[in-house]
């Protein structure tokens, strides 16, 4: 399945990504980014499979955009480590670690930019304090990260390796179909890359409740 954010394109489902999601960013005129984002979450049951995040880009570029003549001007890649639960080691013998190193990355979405400039700031108190006083309080820098953000990063963590691993592409195609009918595209890009999920728990609760409420009264008559 496709999702779509005016000109974001998200690729979900075993056809178009590897246990991850794919994309297609505009960039300047007529200049896309096409790419592929693979996790390395393992499962009991997983198959063997001959496909590389370089075959899932060249597919998406063949058979969705179906480009003809193409000229590729840039090709980039990288990997992401992410300890789960954000059990980094965020400060040892006078060095502090940032973004990356200590896992300031959406686990689901992948993002990192914004979190390690976050972590940044947040480490400059701490060496600022450093330099001016002597006062060596780098614990506390782990521990407000970890209090600000532990709880949105495990509920990441979690749904990303449902939907990443243990999902069928039918299911995540009827997952997606009932996002879709229930929320806005803007609700899913909140969940997704913001953490924001108020609107969608209020709205499984309902969800859920309805569904019991509907069992209860079948059961009474
Ligand atoms: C393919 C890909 C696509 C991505 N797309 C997005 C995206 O669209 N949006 C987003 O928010 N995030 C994205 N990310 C994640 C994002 O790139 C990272 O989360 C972010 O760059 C982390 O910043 P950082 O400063 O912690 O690490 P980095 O940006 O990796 O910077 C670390 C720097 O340290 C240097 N370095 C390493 N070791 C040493 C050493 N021993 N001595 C000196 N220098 C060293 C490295 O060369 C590097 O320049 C993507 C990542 C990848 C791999």
């Amino acid at each position: 399945m496709t999702i779509t954010k005016i000109n974001y394109f998200f690729f979900l489902g075993h056809k178009w990504a590897i246990k991850g999601y794919s994309w297609i960013f505009p960039m300047e005129n007529k200049i896309l980014k096409v790419g592929a984002g693979k996790t390395h979450i393992k499962s009991k049951d997983q198959e063997k499979t001959n496909q590389t995040t370089k075959k899932i880009t060249e597919k998406i570029i063949d058979e969705y955009l179906k480009a003809k003549e193409y000229k590729i001007i840039d090709k980039h890649g990288g990997i992401i480590r992410y300890s789960i639960g954000l059990k980094d080691k965020f400060y040892h013998n006078k060095v502090v670690a940032v973004g990356d190193a200590v896992s300031a990355i959406n686990p689901r979405g992948g993002e990192g930019i914004r979190y390690a400039m976050q972590t940044a700031e947040l480490a400059s108190k701490y060496i600022c304090k450093y330099i001016t006083t002597g006062e060596n309080n780098f614990d506390e820098y782990q521990k407000k990260w970890r209090r600000k953000k532990l709880l949105k990063w495990k509920l990441s963590e979690y749904s990303g390796r449902r939907m990443y691993s243990r999902y069928t592409d039918i299911q995540v195609e009827n997952r997606l179909q009932f996002f879709h009918k229930n929320f806005s595209t803007e609700d899913m890009i909140q969940s997704l890359f913001n953490f924001k999920y108020n609107k969608i728990f209020a709205r499984v609760f309902q969800y859920g409740f309805l569904k019991l409420s509907f069992l209860f009264k079948k059961e009474k008559f």
